[in-house]
């Protein structure tokens, strides 16, 4: 399905088919396919309750897979041998609630996961925080704590705390939605500087107008299947599909 769209020339970070996901006997994900070409920035749009969360933490094994396949810089989610581990150090992942750790300070809760995992020594990862607090504006804001930033700061570290282990692939799920209106600007900013860079990105977003500008491709999800999918122009100046139809009609 997707093979139209995908840039042929590039290599796919991202493979998933037949994706199915079931809750007990309610089966949420029904037959999804998909590619991610490296570079590539997808947005996945749909109603709620369509999947799309779901969707997300399938392709870093958050949840585990029903039947199917997702293949991430070659590794397959579905292979029980897979070192998840090892696979989630190539995707770095950014949630709404930003789930900082409030007993330590900005610098410390992006260090964590490289010194932890990585076993980088402490000066290394501290430079390197510094360096990505740098990159999302917050570099005088090391030393503080959580508590004393605004939502949109927070949303800011987390996200440099996700870029810490050097991901090659970064997901976002709703990252701005519990944002007050005023500071949704400043993180949508720090992920299209992201997505220029050439980050390979998967955003799961109810922002209509940064769906259109940042995406390369938008998948369109209604009831645990991919319902429509294409181009920004395609997708929001010329949809097909019914359902499509009726979920732009509400959301722009
Ligand atoms: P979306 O992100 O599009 O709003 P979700 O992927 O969050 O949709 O949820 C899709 C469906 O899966 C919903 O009906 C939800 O109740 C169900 N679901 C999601 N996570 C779980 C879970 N951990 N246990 C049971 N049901 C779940
Ligand atoms: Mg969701």
């Amino acid at each position: 399905m997707s093979e139209s769209t995908a840039l042929p020339e590039r290599a796919p970070k991202i493979t998933v088919t037949g994706l199915r996901k079931s809750f007990g006997t309610n089966e949420v994900l029904k037959g999804i396919d998909a590619v991610v070409s490296e570079g590539e920035v997808v947005c996945v749009i749909g109603p709620s309750g369509s999947g799309k969360s779901t969707f997300l933490r399938c392709l870093n094994k958050l949840e585990d897979i029903t039947a199917g396949h997702v293949v991430v810089d070659g590794f397959d989610l579905a292979d029980p041998k897979v070192d998840i581990n090892e696979v989630r150090r190539h995707i770095g992942m950014v949630f709404q609630h930003f789930n900082l750790f409030p007993h330590m300070t900005v610098a410390e809760n992006i260090m964590l996961a490289p010194v932890e995992l990585k076993k980088a020594n402490k000066e290394k990862a501290r430079e390197q925080a510094l360096a990505l607090l740098e990159k999302v504006g917050l570099r005088e804001k090391a030393d503080a704590r959580p508590a004393s930033l605004s939502g949109g700061q927070k949303q800011r570290v987390a996200i440099a705390r996700a870029l810490a282990m050097n991901p090659g692939i970064m997901l976002f799920d709703e990252a701005t939605s519990a944002l007050d209106p005023e500071m949704v600007g400043e993180v949508l900013q720090v992920i299209k500087d992201l997505a220029r860079s050439g980050m390979t990105m998967v955003l799961v977003t109810h922002e209509m107008g940064f769906a259109r500008e940042v995406a390369d491709r938008v998948i369109f999800m209604a009831d645990g299947v991919v319902c429509e999918e294409g181009t920004p122009e395609d997708v929001f100046g010329n949809p097909t599909q019914p359902r499509l139809r009726e979920f732009l009609s509400k959301v722009l």
